[in-house]
């Protein structure tokens, strides 16, 4: 350990600390640790093999894990194999200073439970998510060893996943799909537990419209995720618009890019009334709202920058600069800056896309009304599934009657059991306007985490995502009555037979459960869909929805408020186990029980989800 240069430090000017990614963290890190009996003449032999599966399992999580930038999740192995407390030590020792936060134990054989559990006090926390992977074989029956470990497990209340194929495994052929499936769960979801620790949700105003439901819950955040929070009041929006506290170029770059490639329509929803600002004032004004609260989340180097602030004519400062590190945030909007200034529909709707004018990127969290638990929703099932996510509003539930008494066209065959009308009061994810499936070949043979890699790492399909979504968007001018500031309302139709995820976060007292259900976009014919779109509101971006084995109606009655969100593809699974990470008990899904996974503790409590959740209690409380 070097001594720090006091000195230097103490006359260093601050600047705005590089970063390789525009979220300030460490990239989530999983250790995989070998497991073995230590007897001389049982080590020996098992060595190569247990390393070899070992190896197979870094192969697998390395090529296909990544965080929603593409960035590949971090995976280090023991410096030797663990068979005793001491060689649990050196582990230990090593993952401290990785910053591991989860860990596989492998093993092909029988391993010593009772010296490992002495390990186990040293390896991980309680923060740490914790998997076994037991080889199914007879001479080397990893069953034992992974029974007894869990069961150890479940004795001292540290919650592990098991992972154990039903058939025999032939280990030169490979990890069996099975185990496959369990250890790229497991591991997907401890990143994107990892990935949110110690990042912020920015709360950009108050509570929109008196929805309590959407409040920001502090506490909650901080002891279930491990989030912090940050408020900004709206009025230093308003300030870094009148100052000119943005980047003057990026503006202009932006407006002239929004201007030539989308349709616009500033005529709707004025019902005689002038609108308030001339339609290239709104447009630039609206352009400049999305930029500064990217900036808010992500801060911005050019803001800090003397030479550019001089050049553009705003006061470059530090420390607003730096921003929230907000990895999601929500802006309140309605109604007390909507009524009189734009809305945020331009910036919710860019900023949640995979796009914009500097061409194609991760997408962002921004949640609608400020409702924050919806934006935790959003980021969750966007840190699993790499892909932007829509927020909607549950506006009306359409059974196949309605719609023949209000059209007269039959749809019993389409949606025999009725849809959901989820249509945002004006904002919406522009990848949602594209049945982004299409884009990608072999998409149905594909997880949702593997298409997303596919658009990331093709400049071809990025292209043709942007084009397409572009073309299928109008930005229409708001409803004055609603918004009496006007805006730019994203207003698209979203294919149908798109496989899609809805979930919602609700609170109970001090209480956060999750609901959770699959199902698919709805193609309707041309007249019913425009007419339900006629009366209910042309400017909105609007997605017809069914849950799968339910009736919209069951939905609409189960779900708790106004507002869900929704993920490209089905990830139900993966909520259900990322939830059980973080106790969060799943209150309603659709998810087949061969797909939940969960740690063994909750089968000792029969599957009883809230029991196990409440018996553990929120992870970082
Ligand atoms: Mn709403």
């Amino acid at each position: 350990m070097s001594r720090p240069n006091f000195e230097r430090l103490s006359k260093k000017n601050r600047g705005f600390a590089k970063s390789d990614r525009p979220i300030v963290g460490h990239i989530p890190t999983i250790a995989l640790t070998p497991v073995v009996d230590g007897r001389t003449g049982a080590y020996e032999p098992n060595q190569e093999q247990t390393w070899a599966m070992v190896q197979r399992v870094y192969d697998l999580i390395t090529s296909k894990v990544k965080l929603p930038d593409g960035t590949p999740v971090n995976v280090v192995v023991a410096p030797e194999m663990v068979y005793g407390p001491r060689t649990a030590a050196v582990a230990q020792k090593y993952y401290a200073g990785q910053g591991v936060s989860a860990n596989i134990w492998i093993s092909r054989s029988w391993a010593y439970s009772d010296e490992l559990m002495g390990a186990i006090m040293g390896v991980g926390s309680t923060e740490w998510h914790q998997a076994a992977y037991g080889l199914n074989q007879t001479d080397r029956p990893g069953a034992v060893w992974l029974k007894a470990f869990t069961a150890a497990m479940d004795e001292k209340k540290r919650p592990i996943f098991s992972i154990y194929n039903p058939d025999l495994e032939d280990e030169t052929k490979g990890i069996p799909p099975f185990v496959e499936k369990k250890l790229l769960r497991f591991a997907r979801c401890a990143t994107a537990a990892a990935e949110m620790r110690g990042k912020n949700y920015l709360s950009i105003g108050s509570v929109s419209m008196g929805i309590i439901g959407s409040d920001v819950r502090r506490n909650l955040m901080q002891n279930y995720l491990g989030m912090g929070t940050a408020s900004f009041d709206m009025v230093g929006l308003k300030g870094r618009l009148d100052n000119g506290f943005y980047d003057h170029e990026e503006a202009d770059k932006a407006f002239r890019f929004m201007k030539k490639k989308f349709k616009f329509d500033y005529e709707y929803g004025s019902y005689d009334m002038e609108r308030p600002m001339p339609s290239d004032d709104l447009l630039k004004t609206c352009v400049k709202m999305t930029m500064i609260v990217r900036d808010l989340m992500q801060g911005n180097p050019r803001l800090a920058n003397k030479a550019v602030g001089k050049k553009q004519g705003f006061k470059a400062d530090i420390e607003h600069a730096q921003g929230f590190n907000a990895i999601a945030s929500g802006t309140q909007g309605q109604r007390q800056w909507t009524d009189l200034y734009p809305n945020f529909d331009m910036a919710e709707s860019m900023l949640c896309s995979s796009f914009d004018w500097n061409g194609y990127r991760a997408p962002m969290i921004v949640a609608t009304e400020n409702d924050s638990k919806n934006g935790i929703g959003m980021l969750i099932a966007n840190l699993l599934s790499g892909m932007p996510q829509l927020f909607a509003d549950i506006r009306t539930n359409w059974t196949p009657e309605s719609i023949k008494k209000a059209t007269g066209v039959d749809v019993s065959k389409i949606c025999a059991n009725g849809l959901i009308d989820k249509r945002n009061s004006g904002s919406g994810s522009l990848d949602y306007a594209v049945d982004v499936m299409k884009l990608v070949k072999g998409s149905k043979n594909m997880t949702i985490q593997e298409i997303a890699e596919e658009i990331r790492s093709s400049k071809a399909i990025q292209k043709k995502l942007m084009d397409e979504a572009i073309d299928a968007t109008t930005y229409t001018g708001a409803d004055l009555i609603y918004f009496p500031g006007d805006g730019l309302s994203s207003s698209y139709r979203t294919p149908g037979g798109i496989p899609m995820t809805s979930y919602r976060y609700n609170v109970v007292g001090d209480q956060l459960t999750c609901s959770v259900v699959e199902g698919e976009t709805v193609e309707l014919p041309k007249k019913v869909a425009d007419h339900i779109s006629k009366v209910t509101n042309e400017s909105w971006p609007e997605t017809y929805w069914m849950p799968r084995d339910m009736t919209s109606f069951e939905y609409m009655d189960k779900i708790g408020p106004n507002h869900d969100a929704n993920s490209f593809g089905l990830i139900g699974a993966d909520m259900i186990t990322l939830n059980a990470m973080l106790r969060i008990p799943v209150d309603m899904h659709n998810v087949p029980k061969e797909d939940i996974f969960r740690p063994t503790m909750w089968d000792r409590f029969g599957g009883d989800d809230f029991r196990a959740c409440s018996e553990l209690g929120p992870l970082y409380k």
